[in-house]
């Protein structure tokens, strides 16, 4: 360790990005179980948007962060897996938005300093294996599937289209520019739609011979949860991931019924992390799908870490595509 004090985001009330302020504070001391990481990069997260406005209450104070990589520099009583100098990532870690995190040992993955160097191992965890289960588990999707993404230039959506494609299934995307379209296409949607100037409903429907799709992954939430169910085969599924337009107000569930006996389900990553053999299975997949070049992470930006409040700035304005990064300034 070289330092008793650090910079740190710190959040006292909840609100707007304004409340993201970068002050010095004391270093943490990893507990029972946990590591010290001194921090590379860490990967920035709708979740933590969530938080800060209180949509997902916490306790104030804290330091946002759960995604990051970096070096152990210090571990707490009782960790035998890992060593000081090892390199690690994590999508569970405390305290991200700062230059040293904690990270429950149990959360850690050891990974290849090249891809901490090149920051690929922070953008990839908490993004990577949402896309994992996503695709793999929630709805396994298979060759003869057709399915819907929206945000499919978004840090999970460009990674759910090359696992979409990587198990044969038709994606279609949305996006909310041409820009955005064409990064989709380039991580193998099929068909994307620009949805600020075509119903995206009525155009599945076009696309799909009025029949609809198989699943719908969709993590806007508020905004398309109702024609997200429109676009639909009978007895298809929504997997609703996220909120990126505000949560879905309560929901009549004889709505299934009338739109062709649905399912509908709503999950998160630690639902699917849920012991340290599927933690490994999933970033270890992830892990060697971009080392053997499989798979594309897409930094779509990089900020040091007293601009954490223009990186919620940007992804709450949808001006940001692929993974977002706050570095550390020493
Ligand atoms: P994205 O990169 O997808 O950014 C959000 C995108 O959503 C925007 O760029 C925009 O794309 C689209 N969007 C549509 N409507 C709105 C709106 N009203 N406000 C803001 N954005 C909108 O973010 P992430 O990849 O970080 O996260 C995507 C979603 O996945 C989030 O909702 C997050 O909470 C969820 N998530 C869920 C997890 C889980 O396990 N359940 C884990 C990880 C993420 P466009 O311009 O193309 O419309």
């Amino acid at each position: 360790m070289d330092a008793d004090t650090m910079q740190a985001v710190r959040v006292e009330r909840t609100g707007g990005p304004e409340v993201l302020d970068v002050q010095q504070v004391a270093v943490p001391e990893p507990g029972p179980g946990e590591l010290l990481v001194k921090v590379s990069a860490t990967g920035v997260n709708y979740i933590e948007t969530y938080q800060r406005e209180g949509i997902y209450p916490m306790d104030l104070p804290y330091t946002p962060g759960s995604e990051g990589a970096g070096e152990v520099v210090a571990l707490g009583e009782g960790v035998t897996e890992f060593s000081e100098g090892d390199y690690v990532a994590t999508a569970a870690g405390k305290g991200f938005y700062a230059e040293y995190a904690i990270v429950p040992a149990e959360a850690a993955v050891e990974v290849n300093v090249t891809l901490v160097e090149a920051r690929i191992a922070a953008a990839a965890m908490l993004q990577g294996m949402t896309a994992h289960y996503l695709t793999h588990s929630t709805f396994p999707l298979k060759e003869g599937h057709t399915m819907l993404i929206h945000a499919a230039a978004g840090g999970v959506g460009l990674l759910v289209c090359q696992m979409a494609k990587m198990l044969g299934a038709r994606v279609i995307g949305t996006a909310g520019s041409e820009e955005k379209a064409e990064l989709a296409k380039g991580a193998g949607a099929d068909e994307v739609i620009l949805y600020r100037e075509v119903d995206f409903a009525e155009e599945v429907r076009r696309l799909t011979d009025g029949e609809g799709v198989d699943v719908v992954y969709d993590s806007v939430g508020k905004d398309t949860f109702y024609k997200s169910l429109d676009c639909l085969k009978v007895r298809g599924t929504l997997v609703l991931f996220g909120a990126s337009s505000g949560p879905v107000p309560p929901v009549d569930l004889q709505i299934l019924n009338q739109k062709g006996g649905l399912y509908v389900t709503r999950p998160a990553l630690g639902q699917y992390t849920r012991d340290r053999e599927e933690l490994l299975w999933r970033a270890g997949n992830v892990l060697s799908w971009i080392g053997n070049g499989t798979l594309d992470v897409r930094i779509g930006g990089t900020y040091p870490l007293s601009e954490a409040r223009a990186a919620h700035e940007d992804l709450q304005g949808r001006r940001t595509t692929g993974k977002l990064l706050l570095l550390p300034e020493v």
